[in-house]
């Protein structure tokens, strides 16, 4: 990693930083020890302490593409909950949506009567035939790995370095000496049995695993977005679809990050091919629901080995609240009203001037680095070549300068992305947002030099 900074320097800022947030957050700290009587950490759920690496903000509300602590900071957002908030607070289509459906019923366990119309538009749009809500990506990703095992007859999964597809034993898995082992606590050892972790854009790797056809499904997003941004070489997701077909096993792009980044995600907008494409995350209204599509064989299969209660003889598919009416009417508004393709179109714009001011900005303060560019996704590549893999991506995870720069940013009203991933450009966000954010960068590397 090419440290630019005295880390003195760097130290002495934190420091004035973090105080200075601490400060200016005294109801939030408050309410902090407060909650902790009842709550581990103080928060409703561990990663709302562990994510940002400063103190928790307890949130009043918010609007567009910024929200308001309760101390009445108002911060424009360019975390937006790590893309589950990418149409902004409070989208004028959403809430009407939302609010409709849960006055007349947000669900029954029976399929509301516009489900069909969002499932022929997902096909439509993105390609796939078959689909599918649940909750999460998470579980979205649970059930392609059942039916791919079903199918296949296999049991293990291959994913590359970089990967994260959730909350799912199996998949929190890291590469250890000698083989793989699970990531986090809580995990039972047997977790990392059935996963094989490669490296990504790196084909005969990949081939050297898929040739022992045991792998039931490779499961990948089409570019990575978790370790900041890695972009697929020429010919890699081409390739990796002819070894999965050569050897038998199925192949699931994970767009619950992706999704926003292309019309009818990158499957689509980068033409990928197949099996499955996960959608999640709400598709960005914060409203918690995911979608799988599955290719024309595979939902024939899923259709022929539906569950039947009390006989237990069918696929392991499903959940009380998966598929509700509420998730179908927020999918339906979100696909007509948000996710249209001139939307698209301004956001990548707006991707692309964060992107370009801040290589400007990198320019001016003399550091030979590149802006990430994935569409509304940017980001701070300490190197002027861009990661092929994990271990590349790692070496721009300055954790003391994300620490810095996301406390300087917060105490200038700016909540600055989460440190695996980069800013983000949303669909509430406007060119003055994205020129302020890039302004806010400018002045924390001046006061760093
Ligand atoms: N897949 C990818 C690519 C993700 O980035 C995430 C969450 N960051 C998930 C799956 C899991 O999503 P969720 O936490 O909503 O289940």
């Amino acid at each position: 990693m090419s440290v630019f900074y005295d880390p003195d320097r760097l130290a002495s800022l934190t420091a004035r930083e973090q105080q200075s947030f601490v400060a200016r957050t005294q109801k939030s700290m408050a309410m902090a020890q407060q909650a902790a009587a009842h709550m581990p950490g103080g928060v409703p759920m561990a990663w709302m302490a562990g994510l940002y690496r400063t103190p928790p903000l307890y949130i009043a509300g918010g609007k567009g593409a910024s929200f308001t602590d309760i101390d009445g900071n108002r911060y424009l957002d360019f975390n937006v909950a790590d893309l589950a908030m990418t149409m902004g607070y409070g989208p004028e289509a959403i809430t009407r949506a939302v609010t409709k459906s849960v006055s007349e019923g947000a669900l029954f366990l029976l399929p509301d009567q516009e489900a069909p119309a969002v499932a022929e538009a997902l096909a439509r749009r993105n390609g796939l035939p078959y689909w599918q809500f649940t909750l999460s990506a998470s579980g979205a990703n649970t059930e392609v790995i059942r039916i791919a095992r079903f199918i296949t007859g296999r049991e293990k999964i291959l994913v590359f370095g970089g990967h994260y597809h959730g909350h799912i034993d199996e998949m929190l898995v890291d590469v250890a000496e000698g083989g793989f082992q699970p990531g986090l606590l809580g995990l039972p050892k047997s977790a990392a049995a059935h996963t094989i972790i490669a490296p990504f854009n790196d084909l005969e790797a990949a081939e050297q695993v898929l040739a022992r056809e045991d792998i039931a499904v490779v499961m990948t997003e089409p570019a990575l977005t978790n370790c900041n941004v890695v972009l697929p070489e020429e010919g890699f997701h081409a390739g990796l679809r002819a070894l999965t077909q050569k050897h038998g096993s199925l192949l699931s792009y994970d767009e619950a990050h992706t999704y926003q980044f292309g019309y009818g995600g990158l499957y689509r907008a980068w033409g990928l091919a197949g099996d499955f494409q996960v959608l999640g995350k709400g598709l960005g209204t914060g409203i918690s629901f995911a979608l799988y599509g599955m290719s024309e064989e595979i939902g024939r299969v899923v259709a022929a080995h539906i569950d039947v209660d009390t006989e237990a003889n069918g696929l392991a598919l499903g959940g009380t609240t998966y598929a509700s009416a509420l998730a179908v009417a927020t999918a339906k508004a979100a696909l007509e009203e948000v996710l249209t393709e001139s939307n698209y179109a301004r956001i990548a714009a707006l991707g692309e001037r964060l992107s370009n001011g801040l290589e400007a900005v990198f320019e001016k303060h003399g550091l030979p680095w590149r802006a990430f560019r994935l569409g509304p996704r940017s980001g701070f590549c300490m190197s002027d070549t861009l990661p092929r893999n994990v271990e590349d991506a790692a070496r721009s995870l300055d954790n003391d300068l994300i620490d810095a720069r996301r406390a300087f940013m917060a105490n200038r009203g700016i909540w600055d992305s989460v440190a695996s991933a980069g800013p983000q450009a949303s669909f509430a966000h406007t060119e003055q947002d994205i020129d302020r954010y890039v302004e806010t960068v400018d002045a924390f590397f001046s006061e760093l030099k």
